[in-house]
């Protein structure tokens, strides 16, 4: 019989914190000694981001039922520095984190790239917020922003468009490796918020360029027709008298 999470769980005493630092910090090591540079995810202090979009994240991935119960653990896995590497391309996460076993478990997450309707929705809200878009480019991730970001139709995955993998024996659902790389997710977009449109396939350039081309069209827009209705007023003045 295929057994879940939670019955794995009661099989399985869990591992010590120690046993997960000796083991992650080993591992680091081992890599650096072979030439390899693992990039670790590292939790200071009570929160496990600061930024209001790490954190948002964060809120986001609690908010769904599917996920509840299986997270808290995945928090404890990050706070003990289990998360030894964790990279983030477009769509894609692979993280690698060690478990009782000397070697650590390999992660895969894959999430699906924001389509482009919603994206031309975001685009148009963010239209608005012109300043906005001057600091995204900088490397800032405004909160002007926030409103549109975190809406229902914003840039933050529902679990249907997240997939996920472990190497380890209990994955079917989702395992505390997993859930700790989901979490550390968040860490890396404290560090830098442009990976947040890295991860959503979207192009931040690009993004803030058609933006950019819209708004101004839009001006352009106004002017015209401002300008055709005084012109229409001197003619019906010249027809008039
Ligand atoms: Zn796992």
């Amino acid at each position: 019989m295929a057994r879940t999470y939670y019955d794995t769980e009661q099989y399985f005493e869990q591992p010590s914190e120690y046993t997960l630092k000796t083991n992650a910090s080993a591992t680091v090591q081992k890599a650096r000694s072979k030439g390899k540079q693992l990039h670790p995810v590292t939790v200071t202090g009570r929160k496990i981001a600061k930024s209001w979009w790490g954190m948002a994240w964060c809120e986001n991935l609690e908010r769904y039922a599917d996920y509840e119960s299986r997270l808290e653990r995945g928090k404890r896995y990050l706070r003990s520095g289990t998360v030894v590497d964790l990279q983030i391309d477009k769509g894609h996460v692979q993280a690698k984190v060690q478990g009782r076993r000397k070697s650590p478990y390999k992660v895969d997450i894959r999430i699906s790239p924001v389509n482009e309707e919603k994206c031309e929705d975001i685009i148009a809200a963010c239209g608005k917020r012109i300043d906005s878009l001057d600091a995204l480019l900088k490397g800032r991730f405004p909160e002007e922003l926030k409103e549109i970001f975190l809406g229902a139709d914003g840039l933050f995955p529902t679990p249907r468009e997240i997939s996920f993998q472990c190497s380890c024996p209990d994955w079917a659902l989702m395992c505390k490796h997993v859930s700790a790389v989901l979490y550390g997710i968040a860490v890396r977009f404290d560090e830098d918020p442009l990976l947040f449109f890295e991860l959503r396939g979207i192009d931040v350039d690009h993004f803030v360029d058609v933006t950019l081309e819209n708004s101004v069209e839009s001006m352009l827009r106004n002017v015209n027709v401002k300008s055709s209705r005084i012109i229409s007023d001197r003619n019906w003045k010249k027809l008039f008298g």
